[in-house]
């Protein structure tokens, strides 16, 4: 009989139970937040970790507590035959949650899929409610594609559809009202972002986010109040709100005026097989080599474990110390 491990404490006493998976670094569109515009270089195919390097992955953390999975990258959806990876971690014994976060430009073609091979969470991220304004965010067309994806999602029967818009100031403020009415109509919560700084460009500025405060403040005034959902999780990242009529729920995923470091209970790896202890951290363990030369699995167990006793207390941002990593957010795997 296997003995029961320790859980994933760090030094601060945050267990961790989430992992964050990287499927690629490659993506139909270049929100400038994120990528380059143009001369992206991506990884080779060949440094990507396969669907079954992912899954021996999985299984070896599933003891040590994780039980929530999320498939990011780069878009997830260009990965070939994502269902498939979706359908075998769906099937490991203690995994209670896989989501994917994904652009939605693909999610159409790929919705039935993927609801079929056990996913039942979607993140689809949307910065704005017009196609010339998606267009001057992310670099390239798609915003009706979208919304079809979001459509088609409905239809496979998705029921916990978020929506992620980035907010940045001088920029997505004439879209918080409309993503109002929008979260009101439909049921998706829509949970805005602040922006942070991965982006591939090396732009972001302080005075560039658009603070949650604001933003509460923004939709309040413009089409009724706000107020905070009772008993939300405080391990979540996002913290919730809803209409005081109790129609429509908006969240609020505030890295930086309200950093939520002190519940994370999250680590990734990214798609070419580099585990991170955190979105910013500033080292990397290369998993893709234990995993390739078959290293046994209580040695990758232990990398994980020491990864994990590394982790920070937080971000830093807001101090002076805080040093942008050197990859930007499509790496990474937001
Ligand atoms: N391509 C997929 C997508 O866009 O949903 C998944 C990967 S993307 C990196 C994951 C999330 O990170 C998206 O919601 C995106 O808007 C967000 N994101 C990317 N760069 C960001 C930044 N600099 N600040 C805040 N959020 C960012
Ligand atoms: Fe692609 Fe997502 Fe980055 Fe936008 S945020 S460029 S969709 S990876």
């Amino acid at each position: 009989m296997d003995l029961p491990q320790l859980p994933l404490i760090d030094t601060f006493g945050r267990s961790h139970n989430n992992l964050r998976i990287s499927v690629t670094d490659r993506c139909n569109i270049r929100c400038f937040y994120c990528m380059p515009a143009e001369n992206v270089q991506f990884m080779d195919r060949a440094d990507l970790l396969t669907y079954e390097e992912i899954e021996r992955f999985v299984r070896l953390v599933v003891p040590l507590g994780v039980n929530k999975l999320r498939l990011t990258g780069g878009e997830p959806l260009v990965r070939k035959d994502l269902h498939r990876l979706v359908a075998a971690l769906a099937q490991i014994d203690g995994i209670e949650d896989i989501g994917i976060t994904t652009n939605g430009i693909l999610l159409a073609d790929q919705a039935a899929d993927l609801y079929a091979a056990g996913l039942r969470r979607l993140n689809v991220s949307l910065d704005a409610l017009n196609a010339e304004k998606f267009k001057q965010i992310t670099r390239r067309e798609g915003y009706e594609k979208v919304l079809e994806g979001i459509a088609a999602a409905e239809q496979a029967g998705f029921q916990q559809i978020k929506i992620n818009a980035v907010s940045v100031r001088g920029l997505t403020e004439e879209e918080l009202i409309p993503f109002g009415h929008f979260a009101r109509q439909t049921g998706h919560e829509v949970r805005f972002i602040e922006y942070m700084p991965l982006d591939a460009d090396n732009a972001w500025e302080r005075d560039k986010v658009l603070f949650a405060q604001e933003i509460i403040d923004l939709i309040s005034a413009g089409i009724r109040p706000l107020v905070p959902v009772p008993n939300s999780d405080p391990r979540a990242p996002a913290v919730d709100y809803q209409f005081d009529d109790g129609i429509g729920q908006i969240g609020f995923i505030a890295s930086i005026s309200r950093p939520f470091c002190e519940n994370c209970n999250r680590f990734r790896i990214t798609a070419d097989g580099k585990l991170r202890n955190c979105l910013f951290s500033l080292e990397e363990t290369d998993l893709r080599g234990l995993l390739r030369n078959h290293a046994p699995d209580e040695i990758i167990q232990q990398a994980v474990r020491d990864s994990i006793d590394a982790k920070w207390e937080g971000h830093e941002i807001n101090t002076a110390r805080f040093i942008q990593p050197n990859r930007p957010m499509y790496s990474i795997g937001g």
